[in-house]
């Protein structure tokens, strides 16, 4: 029997609510596989820990996640605790601690969820946007001088490292390798920013001559939002900068439907830490406690979980169940159903312990 030793940290908003709906699928799937085992330890790190404790996890956090083989994670934010505080004090020391450079954001057009762009059906849109998660526009580098005065100046500086574009750059081209169309974009905004994304061109010609087999091409990131409006077929894998990638993967997640369905894996490939799975979703303070909220994101998070862990029969099974049940039209209001999150859940549940799931 394989075990995996799961950190659970559900977090703030929606976080709990759909966290609780993708560990009561990923239960099923591990009882239906009967290969496996997860064993999940639980933390309640959030903005509430942070009212109390004045931080958002305890100060051997890390070392404490050190152990387990992933983190599932829910939604960090809260309205009266400011986004870059939140952010700062979870996520990202997690992120950055565990030098998870390689941020994936597989997205496509469920069956029985409706895109807003016309004639896009399922089968027309399949990307899996590869973002650098390290350093580029999110380093946390730069300062404040003469607060509060009218001379007051800040800065924000890109940080672009050899290492650390070639690095996600060989990731992305190996990912576009494992897909059916084995085709990459690299987006960048080179005519503009002339330093260190002229250095994102060079390094993408040089990584490129080791993967004969990944055809590939350049696009400005804001030729790209066209593009994927226009001509969401001609897309396939796309590598892009901390930014741009954050910008371009909230418009895939629309354009698939909602943000609802959308899932993320902060990896590192090197396996030195655990990587992180989480939806793109934040705490979506609107819909909190209702018991609508989507949980389509957290199960397909999960999918890439298992797939990291080395479950791939058990991740593909867990996407076909997904499938059926948005085929029946089991779907919370967010894609145009009125079910509930537990519903949802329910029938995910059903279809994995009766169905046929390949
Ligand atoms: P944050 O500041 O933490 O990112 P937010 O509320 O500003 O939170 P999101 O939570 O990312 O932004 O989502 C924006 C909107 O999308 C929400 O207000 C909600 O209406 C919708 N939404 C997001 N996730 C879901 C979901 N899982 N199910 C249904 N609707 C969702």
């Amino acid at each position: 029997m394989r075990h995996y030793r799961i950190a659970s940290i559900p977090a703030d908003g929606i976080g709990p609510e759909v966290i609780a709906a993708g560990l009561e699928v990923l239960e099923a799937l591990a009882a239906r596989d009967g290969g496996f085992v997860l064993d999940v330890d639980h933390y309640d790190w959030s903005s509430a820990y942070y009212r109390k404790h004045g931080v958002f996890m305890p100060d051997d956090g890390l070392a404490i996640l050190k152990q387990a083989d992933a983190i599932y994670f829910g939604a960090v934010g809260a309205q009266d605790v400011p986004d870059h505080i939140s952010l700062w004090g979870l996520r990202l020391p997690i992120c950055q601690g565990f030098d998870q450079y390689a941020n994936i954001r597989p997205t496509r057009v469920l069956p029985g969820v409706v895109s807003p762009l016309r004639d896009v059906g399922p089968g027309d849109l399949d990307w899996l946007i590869v973002r650098e998660n390290s350093e580029g526009e999110y380093s946390g580098h730069g300062g404040r001088a003469h607060r509060g005065l009218p001379e007051e100046v800040a800065t924000e500086v890109a940080i672009f490292t050899r290492v650390g574009v070639e690095r996600i750059m060989r990731y992305a081209f190996a990912s576009a390798r494992k897909r059916p169309r084995q085709h990459l974009t690299v987006v960048t905004k080179s005519n503009a920013q002339k330093f260190g994304l002229v250095l994102w061109d060079e390094i993408a010609l040089e990584v490129a001559a080791d993967f004969p087999d990944v055809t590939w091409d350049k696009e400005l990131v804001d030729a790209m939002t066209m593009r994927m409006v226009r001509k969401p077929q001609s897309v396939d894998t796309v590598v892009a900068t901390n930014l741009h990638a954050d910008i371009l993967s909230d418009l895939a997640a629309a354009l698939a439907g909602s943000l609802g369905v959308a899932p993320t894996g902060n990896v590192d490939p090197s396996r030195r830490y655990p990587s992180m799975f989480e939806p793109i979703h934040g705490s979506a303070f609107d819909i909190t406690g209702k018991g609508i909220a989507n949980p389509v994101a957290s199960f397909w998070t999960a999918s890439l979980m298992l797939e990291h862990l080395g479950e791939a029969r058990a991740a593909a099974a867990l996407m076909v169940a997904v499938e059926q049940v948005c085929a029946a039209g089991i779907l919370t209001p967010d894609v145009g159903g009125n079910a509930t999150t537990k519903e949802v859940t329910r029938a995910m549940v059903e279809a994995i312990k009766g169905g046929n799931l390949g």
